[in-house]
């Protein structure tokens, strides 16, 4: 595999952890991702990330994270996945987002991790152990219960029933998890079937929460790659995006009132949270002052 320079892994947020599921550091092992999700973000051009479906390391990303993390004097939680999912299929055997979750443990971290990938449940007992010494959260991103549907808009991702298998596991080893329902395809994952059934199959899981934006988002260099293949999922989704969102960046379904209402009651129902503030409540320690002293 190969490697990146980094001069720095961790960067600290610049809200002050009371937005993106209270995190307070981000970092990214790992850049570039295989699991080749038609509507990734990360693929826009003001990232500048070329080649974004190869994977590489960041050089001595352990050492350098090992030096970051005892510097800081606030022991926030630390978000990863943002960018790229951490846990690749290299990471079986790297096993880089192993070490930095030792890190995190090792100077009384928090952790807040977004994957497609099962390999998470790999980790669980540094998650568990984490989660008793400060906070730990994981989300699984499902996007469809369709495992069909999810072979074109995710095509190198385990498929969303492994995900569900994923997150029971990890549920039943009481980490405190959930589903990131992210991107809200509009015309193709905004309709009342769809969120009936993702809710329906996250509450068997086992999840604590679920949380969406309702649409998803298009900008250069990820919009051409995006509308190209949405031409797969149906031939009409290309025109149909286009004349709908034109150049917008945020793109929410033109239901999403009627799905988001929809949403709530079915996660209301079945006692998932899904506000931010509710779910940064239930899981994330407070700091009880700035000595990192818990
Ligand atoms: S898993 Fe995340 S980073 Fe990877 S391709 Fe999909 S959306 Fe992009």
């Amino acid at each position: 595999m190969k490697t990146i320079k980094a001069k720095s892994i961790l960067q600290k947020v610049r809200y002050d952890g009371s937005q993106w599921f209270g995190i307070d550091y981000t970092m990214n092992l790992y850049r570039g991702c295989t699991h080749g999700c038609i509507y990734c973000d990360s693929r826009s051009d003001c990232y500048r990330i070329d080649t974004f479906d190869e994977v590489r390391v960041k050089f001595d990303a352990l050492a350098i994270l090992n030096r970051e993390l005892r510097s800081r004097r606030n022991k926030g939680v630390v978000g990863i996945g943002a960018m790229s999912d951490t846990y690749n299929p290299f990471e079986r055997e790297l096993k880089v987002t192993r070490g930095a979750l030792e890190l995190i443990e090792q100077y009384g971290f928090g952790v807040s991790i977004d994957t497609k990938s099962t390999l998470i449940t790999r980790d669980i007992d540094l998650l568990q152990r984490i989660g008793q010494q400060h906070s730990a959260i994981a989300k699984l991103t499902i996007t469809t219960v369709d495992d069909e549907l999810a072979r074109l808009l995710e095509p190198g991702a385990p498929l969303p029933s492994e995900r569900f298998a994923a997150l029971a596991e990890l549920a039943r080893a009481n980490i405190f998890c959930g589903v990131l329902f992210s991107p809200m395809l509009p015309f193709i994952t905004d309709n009342d079937e769809s969120i009936e059934a993702l809710v329906a199959a996250a509450a068997k899981a086992g999840a604590k929460f679920i949380h969406t934006l309702g649409g998803v988002t298009m900008r250069a260099g990820q919009k051409e790659h995006f509308l190209a293949r949405l031409a797969d999922v149906s031939p009409d989704l290309p025109e149909r995006y286009t004349s709908t969102f034109g150049d917008r960046y945020l793109c929410n379904s033109p239901r999403k009132r009627e799905a988001l209402a929809l949403f709530r009651k079915r996660c209301n129902e079945a006692g998932i949270l899904y506000r931010m503030p509710d779910i940064i409540e239930a899981y994330k320690k407070q700091e009880p002052n700035q000595m990192g002293l818990w």
